[in-house]
């Protein structure tokens, strides 16, 4: 039996014969059913249909993300490092091609998610890779696929690699977590931001929302927090959870500037 894939956010779950009757992680306010109705798909018939682009975004690292556009579109990142290679975030899709091309890079030491959007089809990757799965545990109620691969953290901080940190900010999800690269951007840091930091149209803005398809902002007491959590950590370049959404240069002075206006917003000092 085939496992089930939500066509609206990529969201896998277990085989069964039919599909599950609903996507909770859809009808939760920060996504959305679809005015179509719910509608699924399986990773042969994902496969037939779709393929993996593959983009080098700097040395050592390189986008993976889905053509054409699949659910949500969030690309995935390979991070290379001394220690191992690291996927950061995840999409539906795990292709031949992508399977051959991580297999010559070394394989996988680990995978991190920034949030339950991005965990699609996670499991299929552990799987092929035999490595672990690193999650928030304050986001556990939105694994809908359990799998042994999972390891649940708990703190405010982890490392997992020499040079490569898990950070659990919060905000858009309980465990919102962005990874802190300090050999990014030729040494000058980067962070890998999902959508717990959202890089913006503008290339020095970002942003940070609860709820991004129905436009819900988070509080400034929260913007605040994230901002100033993120303070201590050094870093140049925010690589976002689209393709073409990073902040190249400034990033940590782009996140400030955009939390303390977010916030002015917020308490209606606009002028
Ligand atoms: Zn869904
Ligand atoms: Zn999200």
């Amino acid at each position: 039996m085939p496992i089930h894939i939500c066509s609206a956010c990529g969201t896998s779950y277990p085989d069964a014969a039919e599909p599950p009757r609903r996507c909770p992680i859809c009808e939760d306010e920060r996504q959305f059913v679809p005015s179509r109705g719910q509608t699924w798909t399986t990773p042969q018939s994902l496969g037939g249909g779709h393929v993996n682009a593959w983009r080098q975004l700097e040395t050592g690292l390189f986008e993976i993300h889905t053509h054409p556009q699949f659910a949500i579109g969030q690309r995935a990142l390979l991070l290379r490092t001394d220690d191992g290679n690291i996927l950061w975030d995840c999409i539906a899709l795990l292709d031949d091609a992508s399977g051959a091309l991580i297999d010559s890079l070394g394989g996988l030491r680990a995978i991190a998610i920034s949030h339950p959007h991005y965990y699609t089809c996670m499991q299929d990757w552990a799987r092929r890779f035999d490595c672990p799965i690193h999650l928030h545990a304050a986001d556990s109620e939105w694994i809908m696929r359990p799998d042994p691969a999972i390891r649940h953290w708990h703190a405010e901080t982890m490392a997992i690699a020499d040079g490569v940190t898990l950070l659990r900010i919060g905000g858009h999800f309980a465990g919102g977590t962005v990874l802190h690269w300090a050999g990014g951007a030729g040494g000058r840091g980067a962070i890998l931001s999902g959508d717990i930091v959202q890089v913006a149209a503008d290339p020095g803005r970002v942003s940070f929302l609860w709820s991004y398809p129905n436009m819900m902002p988070l509080s400034a007491m929260t913007v605040r927090r994230i901002a100033d959590t993120l303070a201590p950590w050094k870093f140049d370049r925010i690589y976002g959870a689209f393709p073409g959404r990073q902040v190249m240069s400034g990033g940590a002075t782009a996140l400030e500037r955009s939390a303390t206006r977010y916030i002015e917003l917020l308490k209606g000092d606009q002028a």
